[in-house]
C-alpha cells in the first residue's frame, strides 16, 4: 500500500522544455577543471603532475581515507596546473585542469569487460570504490561506503530513487527512457552486495514513457520481483525518508539513516553508473545534465564529461544573460546559487537552470502565517528554526532537530514573506556541525 508522506507541495513543473529532448552529448569542452572534492568526505589526493599527459578513465587523484573515493580524467590530453573552481555551496576549491586533445582515448584499464555474476560482494564493493562512485542524485556519499553497512544493521531492501520530483529536471527521466536495463542491473548488483533480493523502484507518475521502458527492461531480464511502483506527484517525494516512507510505510527515526530502517536508497544515475563499472571498468567521468530554463533558448539533456565548465554548457544552450536573473546547480527547490560561471560539473550536478524571475533578496517580517510549518515533510517549526538562525542561537536550533531538516525547501517556497528560511537553517546546520567538528 502506497502512503502519503506528511506536509509537500506540488509547484509547476516545468519540465516540458526538456520533457521530450532525448540524450545526446555536449560538445567536446576544450579544458575539464576536475576537482578532487566532489563526494562528501576527505578530498581525494592528485597522482598527476603538471605536463603529464592523461587518458580518459585514468585516475588523476586517490581516496584518501574510507569515505573518500578517487577521480578520474574525463578527457584524454594534458595536465595542467591546479585551478580553483566554485563548489556549489560558494567557496572554492582545488581542481586539476586537463587540456583536451579531443582524441577522446580511453585509459586501457576502462575497456575491459566483467562478469559482473562471477564477482563476490567485496569485489563489487571495491570495484565501485576504485570507479569513484557516490551518490548521483545530489547527495555524493560514496557508495561503496553505502554498500557496507555497520554490523548489526540488515538491509532487506534496496531502494532505487526514480522519482526526480524537482521541477524542470528531466535527466533521470531520460537516462531511464534510454538506459533502463542497465540501471536494473546496476540495482541488482547492489542488492547483491547488501545480501538482499528485494528491490523497489519509486518514481513520480508524471514519467510514462520511462515507466514503461523499466518494465519491459525487468521482463527482458527475467527480474519480475522487482516492484516498480509510481508514486503521485508531490514535492519532495524524491527525498530518501519520505520516499521510504511513501512506498515502504517506514519511518527513518529523528537523526537516523535509511539503513536504520533497513533500507539502501541508491539513485538510478548510480546504479547506471554501478553498471558500468562493474560490467565494463568504466570509472564515473560523465553523467547527464538538464540545462533548463526561460534563460536559455536551446535548452537540452546532455552527457557531460565531469569538470565541464558551466559557461561552456550554458553557451551551448543559448544561453542569454541579459534576461537572465538567477543560475541554479540543481532544481529551483533545493538548487545552489551560482554567483559566476567558475562552477565545473561535479558527480552530483544533475541541472544548471537559467531563471529569468528577480533574485529575492527582499523579504518581509514573519506573519505567523504557519504555511511552512504545514508544509514542513519533517514536522519541524521552519519559521522558528530560522529565527533562531537569523539570531545566531545555534544551541537551541539543535534543540528543535534543525540537523533533521532535508533542505527541500518548501518552507521557502510558501513563505508570502518570502523569508529565506532554508537558507537560515542550511546556516544553523553548518554551524552545529561547525562546532561538533572543533569539539572532538
Ligand atoms: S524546515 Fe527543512 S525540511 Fe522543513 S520544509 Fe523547510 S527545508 Fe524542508
Ligand atoms: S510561512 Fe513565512 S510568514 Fe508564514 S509562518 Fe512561516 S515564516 Fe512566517
Amino acid at each position: 500500500m502506497l502512503r502519503r508522506f506528511r506536509g509537500g507541495v506540488h509547484p509547476p513543473e516545468n519540465k516540458n522544455a526538456t520533457r521530450d529532448l532525448p540524450l545526446r552529448p555536449s560538445t567536446p569542452p576544450p579544458f575539464v577543471a576536475i576537482a578532487f572534492a566532489q563526494h562528501i568526505g576527505k578530498p581525494a589526493s592528485l597522482m598527476i603532475k603538471p605536463g603529464e599527459k592523461v587518458l580518459r578513465g585514468q585516475k588523476i587523484a586517490d581516496a584518501s581515507g574510507l569515505v573518500s573515493v578517487p577521480v578520474h580524467s574525463s578527457v584524454s590530453g594534458t595536465a595542467k596546473t591546479v585551478v580553483q573552481v566554485r563548489h556549489p555551496l560558494g567557496y572554492m576549491m582545488d581542481a586539476l585542469r586537463i587540456d583536451n586533445d579531443g582524441q577522446d582515448t580511453w585509459h586501457p584499464e576502462a575497456l575491459k569487460k566483467r562478469d559482473p555474476a562471477s564477482l563476490s560482494s567485496q569485489e563489487i564493493d571495491r570495484i565501485v570504490c576504485e570507479a569513484g562512485l557516490v551518490g548521483m542524485g545530489g547527495a555524493t556519499f560514496p557508495t561503496h561506503v553505502k554498500l557496507q553497512p555497520p554490523a548489526g544493521k540488515r538491509i532487506d531492501v534496496l531502494l532505487v530513487n526514480a522519482a526526480e520530483c524537482e521541477p524542470y529536471l528531466t535527466a533521470d527521466d531520460w537516462l531511464m527512457r534510454e538506459n533502463a536495463e542497465s540501471i536494473l542491473r546496476g540495482a541488482e548488483l547492489f542488492a547483491r552486495t547488501v545480501g538482499t533480493e528485494r528491490i523497489v523502484v519509486g518514481m513520480e507518475n508524471n514519467k510514462p514513457v520511462a515507466l514503461a521502458s523499466l518494465k519491459a527492461a525487468r521482463e527482458k531480464l527475467s527480474l519480475g520481483k522487482v516492484e516498480i511502483l509510481p508514486l503521485p506527484v508531490r514535492y519532495p517525494q524524491g527525498a530518501e525518508k519520505q520516499l521510504i516512507y511513501a512506498l515502504l510505510g517506514r519511518e527513518v527515526p529523528s537523526g537516523g539513516l535509511p539503513m536504520d530502517t533497513g533500507v539502501l536508497v541508491h539513485n538510478v544515475a548510480t546504479c547506471y553508473a554501478g553498471y558500468e563499472a562493474v560490467a565494463f571498468s568504466r570509472p564515473l567521468t560523465e553523467r547527464v545534465v538538464t540545462v533548463t530554463g526561460p534563460g536559455v533558448d536551446r535548452p537540452a539533456n546532455l552527457w557531460v564529461r565531469i569538470g565541464t565548465m558551466a559557461g561552456h554548457l550554458l553557451e551551448e544552450c543559448g544561453f542569454a544573460p541579459g534576461r537572465t536573473r538567477k543560475l541554479l546547480v540543481g532544481g529551483p527547490m533545493m538548487g545552489m546559487p551560482m554567483r559566476d560561471l567558475d562552477f565545473a560539473v561535479g558527480k552530483g550536478t544533475n541541472g544548471i537552470l537559467a531563471l529569468t524571475d528577480p533574485a529575492d533578496h527582499l523579504y518581509r517580517p514573519c506573519i505567523r502565517c504557519s504555511r511552512c510549518v504545514d508544509g514542513c515533510p519533517m514536522g519541524l517549526y521552519p519559521c522558528f528554526l530560522s529565527n533562531l538562525g537569523e539570531a545566531g542561537d545555534w544551541a537551541t536550533a539543535e534543540q528543535y532537530n534543525a540537523r533533521d531538516c532535508i533542505e527541500c525547501g518548501v518552507c521557502s517556497y510558501v513563505c508570502p514573506s518570502r523569508r529565506p528560511i532554508v537558507q537560515w537553517i542550511r546556516l544553523e546546520k553548518a554551524e552545529l556541525n561547525r562546532l561538533r567538528s572543533t569539539a572532538k
